[in-house]
């Protein structure tokens, strides 16, 4: 992604547009001073279509045709956040999202495709066969009076903080200007009008976009206070745009990031798949490292891997090949990532299990429970991924089992394949297994009658599966 950034024609693009700065129209915009001061008065850049490399050819028709039916409606409405960054990146927004002054109510009589979602933040979804595009009405400033504009949200009850300055509701509506404003980070917040072709642009985005920076926007301290899960994304941004941290935006981080403890775990699980399952896994965990996050999503991982460094080792791994996955278009499951890296927790509990004398698929059972049930008081771990996540590390065991009839059956198991990749993952990590895993990659190889002979041993020939020893751990510096 970053690399687009300097491909010849941005480039071009970009000089010219920061050199040109003539031919900008620059209005100021006034602001009610949530913000730093630096930010009270907002300087609105309207960047016109000569000026900018976005296409409309690189937009979705169904983004396309929601903004311009709002518009025939009589209301604004823009192209928002990750599209309008990626699409200036050079790239292709995975998906399109729109800002608008029309209510979700109004939103709704314009597209029988759509309904609204969402408790905490309303929003709409208007359907397009596959495509979903996500209208959201602009986002006004809580402390004043509800909203810029004069609208109110029907029903009332539209803004909820918690006694330590969490954002609980926040469905104040506003003006363009204070939308902006509320967004997460000044790259993010940059609109595109596919009527003018301009794009406008309040918190120095562009500069930012440009000097490669993820910088939050206003106070950081507030703007995490309120809403914890920003932390994430300035780190999810930094990995997956390859670009810096502001040191403002970084340095307030290890003063707010007690707070991610206060987020319901449902939304860090839909964090953790934005942060590990969009192709960018590996960096982005080096950055939560670095920021020292990860203890706030998996504690018991963190513990391991302090204590461990194979374990660090294998949950890298993981996340190298799960990006290597996605780059290749092949599928990934969160349980396979999740299996991974909850395994150092489960390898230390059965083998305290074993050592006070449980059988090992006994202690391997016990120890996946305890390892899921207390991970999920922090992140929750639907059960259609739990489950497969029990059946690859218990399958472990079974894959030691080298001959016979039983061993010859796990092949066609359908959690083979994935306990089979699991068990290489652990080799590539450097663990002991006695060459379990080339013998599986050799014993597959093998037409179907080689291998039922192969594996049709007598007793006398059959290999002893071996305990798998964990390593001692390296003592704490
Ligand atoms: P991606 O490419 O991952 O979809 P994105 O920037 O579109 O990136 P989304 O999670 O889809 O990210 O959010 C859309 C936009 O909504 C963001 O660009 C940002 O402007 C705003 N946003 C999302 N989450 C927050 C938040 N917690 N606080 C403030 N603004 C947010
Ligand atoms: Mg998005």
């Amino acid at each position: 992604m970053g690399k687009a950034l300097f491909s010849p024609f941005f480039i071009s693009h970009f000089q010219y547009r920061l050199s040109s700065t003539g031919k900008r129209r620059t209005c100021v915009v006034g602001f009610a001073p949530v913000e730093t001061s630096e930010q009270a008065l907002i300087r609105l850049n309207i960047i016109p279509r000569d000026q900018h490399c976005i296409s409309r050819k690189n937009i979705s028709d169904g983004a396309l045709k929601v903004m311009s039916r709002l518009r025939s409606g009589g209301y604004q409405a823009y192209l928002v956040g990750g599209a309008v960054r990626d699409l200036l990146l050079d790239g292709h927004p995975k998906d399109f999202d729109i800002a608008t002054d029309a209510t979700p109510e109004d939103v709704t009589e314009l597209f029988r495709n759509s309904r609204i979602i969402g408790r905490r933040f309303r929003i709409v979804h208007v359907r397009f066969g596959r495509e979903i595009i996500e209208v959201t009405t602009f986002r006004g400033h809580h402390d004043s009076g509800g909203n810029g504009t004069g609208q109110h949200e029907t029903g009332g009850n539209h803004s909820r903080q918690s006694a330590s300055g969490l954002l609980l509701r926040d469905n104040v509506y506003g003006t363009l200007a204070e939308d902006a404003a509320r967004r997460d980070l000044t790259v993010n917040a940059l609109y595109y009008d596919s009527g003018t072709f301009e794009v406008f642009d309040h918190v120095h985005g562009l500069q930012d976009l440009e000097k490669r920076s993820v910088c939050i926007i206003g106070d950081p301290e507030q703007r995490y206070t309120e809403d914890p899960v920003r932390m994430l994304r300035v780190v999810r941004f930094a990995a997956k745009l390859g670009f810096d941290v502001e040191p403002q935006t970084a340095a307030a981080i290890p003063r707010c990031a007690h707070l991610l403890g206060e987020i319901p775990a449902a939304r860090l699980f839909d964090e953790f798949l934005k942060l590990f399952l969009a192709g960018y896994a590996a960096s982005t965990l080096d950055k939560l490292l670095e920021y020292d996050l990860l203890r706030y999503l998996f504690p018991a991982t963190y513990a391991c891997i302090r204590q461990d460094d194979s374990a660090l080792t294998l949950v890298q791994a993981a996340m190298g090949n799960t990006d290597e996955r996605i780059a290749q278009q092949k599928p990934v499951t969160p349980a396979f990532i999740l299996a991974a890296l909850l395994w150092p927790v489960v390898k230390a509990h059965s083998t305290r299990l074993e050592d006070s004398g449980d059988a090992p698929m006994l202690a391997m059972s016990n120890a996946s429970q305890e390892a899921i049930q207390d991970a999920v008081n922090h992140i929750s771990i639907p059960r259609r991924f739990s489950q497969p996540m029990r059946e690859i590390w218990e399958f472990q065991l079974r894959l030691q089992r080298r001959t016979g009839r039983k061993a010859a059956e796990l092949i066609e198991h359908r959690r083979f394949r994935a306990a089979y990749d699991f068990l290489l993952l652990r080799e590539q990590a450097g663990e002991e297994t006695d060459e379990l895993g080339t013998w599986w990659t050799e014993v597959q190889e093998l037409p179907a009658e080689e291998r039922l002979a192969t594996m049709a041993a007598s007793p006398g020939q059959r290999k002893r599966p071996r305990r798998t020893r964990t390593r001692r751990p390296n003592p704490t510096p």
